[in-house]
């Protein structure tokens, strides 16, 4: 009755049409130890840049709390099994999870997916899938591809010269392949790396927007980092009803110069708060938002 009552008012008042609201996803990528042995830090890895990771990711927790923000944590499964990582990571995505922001998988340990098998990546999507939602005892639902690019996909004619796993030799060349896998175990949403050929060869760029891709949500990322171009990017958009999603690296936002740093990312938030109560924005996950 109390709904039904809001909703008149709203249709006298004619409130219905709401604000046009841009729907920010901040996607972390945040590789734990396996991760960086595979990316970041193949040799040089050391535990003090593991250390750095994760203090980071608890200094995020409490901007992110003080702030009233949710934002998503892309982890790699191995980190969260016992005596997966030098650090204990269990209780930390325990409490990412506790704390309102998404999960999700990152892979099983950071895998160049171009030349796995279907099998493998079969493995490393559900092991990280079951692994992570032990940890975090909340169902992980997204998966973000480690290493976006080089990355063909043939279906929707993003191809990228510099791939050597090139599908149909390689399986795993093609991301709607690897797609398909995720959505057969229950995922329901990826991060994607869309840019077709035709905007390389016209150098046109566009804000692609979530689809649906053989029945799963594919985000594209708009944008690595919080440099003025990514407030920029989100000024833009004011006044649209529309997704942006930012990734970045907890690890790097302690390199000092960089487009992900401390720096940047306090001043790309106070931004975004500001947006934020002239009601421009809202901070959201990919699970939560119910629009993608
Ligand atoms: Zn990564």
């Amino acid at each position: 009755m109390q709904n039904f009552t809001c909703n008149s008012f709203v249709q006298v008042f004619g409130l219905e049409r709401r604000h046009k609201k841009i729907r920010l996803f901040v996607i972390w990528d945040y590789d734990g130890p396996v991760g960086q042995i595979n990316a970041s830090h193949a040799y040089n890895w050391n535990k003090a840049s593991v250390e750095t990771e994760r203090r980071n990711v608890e200094d995020l927790l409490a901007i992110c709390a003080d702030a009233g923000i949710a934002m998503t944590f892309a982890i790699t499964g191995l980190s969260a099994v016992e005596g997966g990582s030098v650090l204990q990571m269990r209780e930390q995505i325990r409490k990412i999870a506790d704390l309102g922001h998404e999960i999700a998988s990152h892979s099983w340990k950071h895998e160049w997916f171009p030349f796995l098998t279907r099998r493998q990546i079969r493995m490393s999507l559900q092991r990280s899938k079951e692994a992570l939602e032990d940890a975090a005892k909340k169902e992980v639902l997204g998966f973000v591809l480690p290493f976006t690019r080089p990355m063909t996909w043939i279906g929707r004619g993003n191809f990228s010269f510099g791939d050597r796993g090139i599908w149909p030799l390689f399986f795993g060349g093609d991301q709607g392949n690897i797609y398909k896998v995720c959505r057969e175990l229950g995922y329901d949403w990826v991060r994607v790396k869309e840019r077709p050929i035709y905007e390389k060869f016209t150098r046109q760029i566009r804000l692609h927007q979530p689809f649906d891709y053989r029945g799963i949500h594919c985000l594209p990322n708009h944008y690595n980092g919080f440099d003025d171009d990514a407030i920029q990017l989100i000024q833009s958009m004011i006044g649209q009803d529309c997704v942006i999603t930012i990734n970045a690296h907890p690890l790097m936002l302690s390199k000092e110069g960089n487009k992900e740093s401390w720096h940047n990312f306090r001043n790309f938030i106070k931004k975004c708060l500001q947006f934020r109560s002239e009601g421009h924005l809202e901070f959201s996950t990919p699970s939560l938002s119910t629009a993608i």
